[in-house]
């Protein structure tokens, strides 16, 4: 096995990935696998933060479609990421992986607030750091938060866990002709104008000259190969 190719990652799980074939919610067998697959990168020795979406319970752009305003769905859409985070941060903990999750949103009773200091001690210490409430603001997404934190906190990647591997010309479950980018830019990404994440990520990471993997993370033991530079996924970078 080689040596894993970077020291920090920030992993964005999705929230349809923790659904597994669920239209809704939390499939507990998926989270579960999805934490096993986190303990067995984090043993690679890569110092892992973990942003949660929170797409499976809502969305603020779905939830303002019902008559909520927009920044109440997306505050939300936030606290849904504090839900996942929670449910991944015990399925973690029931492996014996010690974790700590920090949340951009203040709420004291429940976890404590995302500083950058915090952030670098914990990883430090070894633990696997979730990081809930996405941004904790309004109008952002998860996606945008794993670069911007990656960012803050000296990341040299960012993996996106998603149910799809690698970012296609077309939605690949819905046009057949569909084709996988082995490699882009961050410019053609921004250009490309590509569904499986938002043109603000990838703005951000072209900034901050971030690497984004895009990989599926149902298949089991992907996040391990993508570190260890076997997996199969679309490399966003220069
Ligand atoms: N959200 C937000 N600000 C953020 C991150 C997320 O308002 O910084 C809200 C937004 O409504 C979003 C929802 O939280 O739709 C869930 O996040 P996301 O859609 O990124 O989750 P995923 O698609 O990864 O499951």
């Amino acid at each position: 096995m080689g040596e894993p190719a970077y020291r920090r990652v920030v992993i964005k799980v999705s929230g349809e990935s923790l659904a597994g074939d669920q239209a809704f919610g939390i499939h507990q067998p998926t989270l579960d696998r999805i934490a096993g697959d986190l303990v067995k990168a984090r043993e690679l020795g890569v110092e892992i933060a973990v942003v949660v979406g929170g797409g499976n319970i809502f969305r603020g752009v779905e939830v303002s479609s019902r008559g909520v305003s927009r920044t109440t769905g997306d505050t939300m859409g936030m606290l849904a990421t504090v839900m996942n985070c929670l449910a991944l941060e015990s399925a973690l903990e029931r492996r014996g992986q010690s974790t700590r999750t920090l949340t951009a949103l203040v709420m004291p009773q429940v976890s404590e607030l995302f500083t950058r200091a915090a952030a670098h001690r914990y990883l430090a210490e070894g633990r696997i750091v979730l990081l809930a409430g996405g941004t904790g603001n309004p109008y952002f997404t998860t996606d945008t938060t794993a670069v911007l934190r990656a960012a803050e906190i000296g990341a040299q990647a960012v993996l996106k866990a998603t149910n799809v591997d690698g970012v296609y010309s077309a939605d690949p479950k819905k046009d057949k002709s569909a084709t996988r980018f082995e490699r882009l830019t961050h410019s053609q990404a921004v250009e490309g104008g590509y569904k499986v994440m938002d043109a603000t990520a990838f703005a951000l990471a072209r900034e901050t000259a971030l690497p984004i993997i895009v990989f599926s993370v149902a298949e089991p033991g992907s996040i391990g190969a993508i570190l260890n530079g076997k997996g199969r996924g679309t490399l966003v970078a220069g």
